[in-house]
């Protein structure tokens, strides 16, 4: 049975989440052939300088120099979200997005014992939202939580959106503490008076029993391209073009490169893209959460070790040639979330991925969208509430496109007893919601 607390939760949220037409991330796929100007940005003067000296980079290189160069990169000095930015995601389409996320956190955490503290990781924490969503949730089901420590900590590298997420999350009145020289480079306290941290690393993070989140974050994190010749894989690199000033072009390693040991040697694809710092930051969480307890929660387009060629880029909410005007658009590659299972097995269980609207569906959004649209009277709030339901849940839009992927103790899928604290000690739920039906316990 189903039972569901939506009606505790709190009003509707005052401000307007952007407008429905712009596109998401996930949507397009590029050839990287599209005309376009070719503007010689700081990043393409300095990209240029760079393989000049030491010669073509990988796909990855060029992404992570692109998107988290320190002086230049993409996400480091600009918020590139909503509706004047760049593109769109599920937080800031729909509140009900991270109220359910919330109810996902609450409903694990009572499934495996009501620990007596708990940290909120968040991973690529965007403007902030998803998680000012996440703790109105629990600040609304005080009465559940109200014997427990929680502390907030956001992994974030841009010193822009940090600085948003700062604005968005924490009491003006209670000045942060910065540090920018320290691993914990902003401390404060948020609105509802729970610790907040900032970090550029996850190794950074304490390793206390934690809840980690990560939506649309995997997606941003740097890809190696690879081609089937005759010859076996070869990689993708990033070159200067002879032919035109100021332009860069693919071209193909003349030999074997390292990252080629990433590539399953049953490989059926002839072109394949792999991340290792994915699989790098999945073998963190999951040793973490084997010996802690908690769990993990990805969320983001992807496959499953099926698609070949998702490298893109986005500018304002179009398709943008991934070699044009580096530093001015947002780069991403589809999640291949086998190679993320893959880097878990032997150490925690994985649960999906599975698709958005299912999840939603699980975690109850119907009953959620029926209080908010009850509550409220004003015409174009009750349209933005449909529209963002829309968007989110609509097999065409993002709910197929959108995939949930959790990572758990092995117990927990294995009704064993909980061993952390023994007084509180009671069986494992086998269902977890979201993947089932959210049932409280
Ligand atoms: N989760 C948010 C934002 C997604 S955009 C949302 O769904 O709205 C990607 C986020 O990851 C941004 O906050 C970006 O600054 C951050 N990011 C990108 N690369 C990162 C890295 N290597 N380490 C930590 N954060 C990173």
């Amino acid at each position: 049975m189903s039972v569901l607390l939506r009606s505790g939760l709190g009003p509707l949220c005052a401000v307007a989440r952007a407008a429905i037409p712009f596109i998401w991330r996930g949507k397009y796929f590029s050839s990287g052939n599209e005309p376009a100007e070719n503007p010689v940005t700081p990043m393409l003067r300095h990209l240029m300088y760079k393989i000049k000296s030491t010669g073509p980079i990988t796909v990855a290189e060029y992404m992570k120099e692109v998107l988290t160069n320190p002086a230049k990169g993409y996400y480091v000095y600009r918020d590139m979200l909503g509706e004047k930015g760049d593109f769109i995601t599920s937080p800031e389409i729909s509140q009900i997005f991270g109220e359910l996320l919330g109810i996902w956190f609450i409903s694990e955490w009572m499934a495996t014992g009501k620990s007596t503290a708990f940290q909120l990781v968040e991973l690529g924490p965007g403007r902030g939202t998803l998680v000012g969503d996440i703790l109105r949730v629990f600040t609304q089901l005080g009465s559940v939580l109200k014997n427990c420590d929680i502390s907030v900590h956001l992994v974030e590298v841009s010193q822009k959106l940090s600085e948003i997420q700062a604005l968005t999350l924490t009491e003006e009145k209670v000045p942060l503490e910065r540090n920018a020289g320290s691993p914990v480079y902003m401390k404060g306290v948020t609105k509802s008076g729970i610790p907040i941290s900032w970090y550029r690393d996850l190794h950074d993070v304490p390793k206390g029993y934690s809840f980690y989140l990560a939506h649309e974050f995997f997606d941003v994190l740097p890809v190696h391209k690879f081609q089937k010749t005759p010859q076996g894989w070869r990689e993708v690199f990033v070159d200067i073009d002879p032919q035109v000033s100021d332009k860069l072009r693919f071209v193909l390693a003349p030999s074997a490169t390292p990252a080629e040991a990433f590539i399953q040697h049953d490989e059926t694809r002839d072109h394949v893209e792999v991340c290792p710092d994915a699989g790098v930051i999945i073998e963190e969480l999951s040793q973490r959460i084997a010996l802690t307890g908690g769990a993990a929660l990805v969320a983001d387009y992807g496959h499953d070790g099926t698609k070949t060629d998702t490298f893109r880029g986005f500018c304002d909410h179009k398709l943008h040639d991934v070699l044009i005007a580096p530093g001015t658009a947002d780069l991403t590659a589809d999640v291949d979330f086998s190679y993320l299972r893959r880097m878990a097995q032997g150490k925690v269980a994985s649960l999906g991925p599975i698709k958005q609207h299912t999840f939603l569906k699980n975690m109850g959004i119907d009953v959620r969208l029926k209080v908010l649209l009850d509550k409220s009277n004003e015409p174009s709030v009750r349209q933005q509430l449909l529209q963002g339901y829309d968007m989110l849940m609509n097999p065409k839009k993002m709910g197929e496109r959108f995939n949930f992927f959790a990572l758990l103790p092995h117990q927990r899928l294995q009704g064993g007893r909980y061993q952390r604290n023994a007084r509180q000690s009671k069986p494992f739920a086998s269902v977890v919601a979201g993947f089932s039906e959210l049932a409280w316990q």
